[in-house]
C-alpha cells in the first residue's frame, strides 16, 4: 500500500515566485486527498501530475492562503464533467464561508459537494484501512489540524513454524493469518496465535495548518511517521509568531520531539525567508534528532512501512 505526500504549496500567507500558498496532496493507494487549497492549487496539481480525482478536501481554516484555490479547482472539475461527489471538511462555524466559495460564481457545481463541519476529536472521514482525525489548533480564527492514521496491520505470518506444525501450504495459511483456527487431518487444532505475530502499527501523518504549538498535535496520533508543521518564522521573529498565532521552526521541532515523530516538514515559511531556510533548519535540528526538511513545491515524499 503506497502512501505518498506531494507538497503542492509551501508558502506562508504571501506566495513567492518559488512557493505557492498552502496545499498538500496525499495519495494512499487508490485514494486521493487534498489538505487545504490555496490560490493556484489546481495549477500545481497539473504541474506535479497529481490528477484531479480527489474525493475529500480537508480545510484547516478560512484564511485566503488556504482556501482561495477552491473556486478555480471546482470550476475545472466541472469542465472535466466530474460526476463523483466531493466532500469538503471544514472547522465548525465555517460552512457558510465554504458555501460562498463553492458558489462563488452564482451557480453550484454540476457534481455533488458535501460540506462537513468538524471539530477537535472528530473523525472527519473513515475509509477501509485508515481514518482522518481532527484535532484542535491554536490560530487566530476557527482552525483545526488533521491526522491520517492507518489501522493496525495483521501480524507477520510465520510460515516456517506453520509448516513445522504440519499445516499444509494452501488456504489454511490464509485462514490462520486472518485470525481463524484450523484443524489438521489428524485432528490437531492450530490457533492463529501460534503462527501469527503481534499486530503491527500502521503509518500516520499529521498536518497542523497554521497554529501556535499545541499539545493536541502530540496527542492525535501515536508517534507519527511524518509531522507537517507550521514554521512561519525563525527565532528572530519569535515574538511575531506568538502575536500572529503561528510557530517558529524551533517550536515545531519541540512538538516533533515530544510527539516522537520520525520526520518533520517545516511548512508555511514567511516570504521574508524566501531563499533562506538555513536558520529554520539549524534551529529545528538543535532540539529534534529526527529528519527535518523544508519541502519545496512539487516535492514528493513516500512514507514506507516502518518495518519494511
Ligand atoms: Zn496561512
Ligand atoms: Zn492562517
Amino acid at each position: 500500500m503506497s502512501l505518498c505526500v506531494t507538497f503542492l504549496g509551501t508558502a506562508g500567507a504571501i506566495p513567492t515566485t518559488e512557493r505557492n500558498p498552502s496545499s498538500l496532496f496525499v495519495a494512499r493507494e487508490g485514494d486521493q486527498l487534498l489538505f487545504d487549497a490555496g490560490e493556484g492549487t489546481q495549477r500545481q496539481m497539473m504541474r506535479f501530475g497529481t490528477g484531479f480525482s480527489i474525493s475529500h478536501l480537508f480545510v484547516t481554516h478560512l484564511h485566503g492562503d488556504h482556501v482561495l484555490g477552491i473556486p478555480g479547482l471546482l470550476q475545472t472539475m466541472a469542465f472535466n464533467d466530474r460526476e463523483e461527489p466531493l466532500s469538503i471538511h471544514t472547522p465548525h462555524g465555517t460552512r457558510r464561508q465554504i458555501n460562498s466559495l463553492v458558489n462563488a460564481l452564482g451557480n453550484r457545481p454540476s457534481f455533488p459537494v458535501r460540506i462537513n463541519e468538524v471539530g477537535d476529536g472528530d473523525v472527519a472521514s473513515r475509509a477501509d484501512e485508515y481514518e482522518v482525525r481532527v484535532f484542535g489548533t491554536d490560530h487566530d480564527t476557527r482552525s483545526v489540524g488533521y491526522a491520517l492514521v492507518e489501522d493496525d496491520r495483521k501480524g507477520r505470518f510465520d510460515r516456517e513454524h506453520a509448516e513445522e506444525l504440519g499445516v499444509p501450504v494452501g488456504p489454511k495459511f490464509s485462514k490462520l493469518h486472518a485470525g481463524e483456527s484450523v484443524e489438521l487431518e489428524d485432528g490437531t487444532v492450530v490457533d492463529p496465535e501460534q503462527v501469527v505475530g503481534e499486530p503491527r502499527t500502521g503509518r500516520s501523518l499529521v498536518y497542523t495548518g497554521d497554529t501556535r504549538p499545541t499539545t493536541a498535535t502530540i496527542e492525535v496520533a501515536d508517534e507519527p511517521d511524518l509531522l507537517i508543521h507550521d514554521a512561519t518564522f525563525a527565532d528572530d521573529r519569535a515574538d511575531r509568531a506568538a502575536t500572529t498565532a503561528h510557530s517558529t521552526a524551533r517550536q515545531a521541532a519541540e512538538i516533533a520531539n515530544r510527539a516522537g515523530v520520525d520526520r518533520l516538514a517545516l511548512m508555511h515559511l514567511s516570504s521574508r525567508y524566501a531563499g533562506h531556510t538555513d536558520d529554520h533548519l539549524t534551529q529545528a535540528r538543535a532540539v529534534f534528532d529526527g529528519e527535518v526538511f523544508v519541502p519545496e513545491d512539487g516535492q514528493k515524499l513516500e512514507i514506507p512501512y516502518p518495518d519494511d
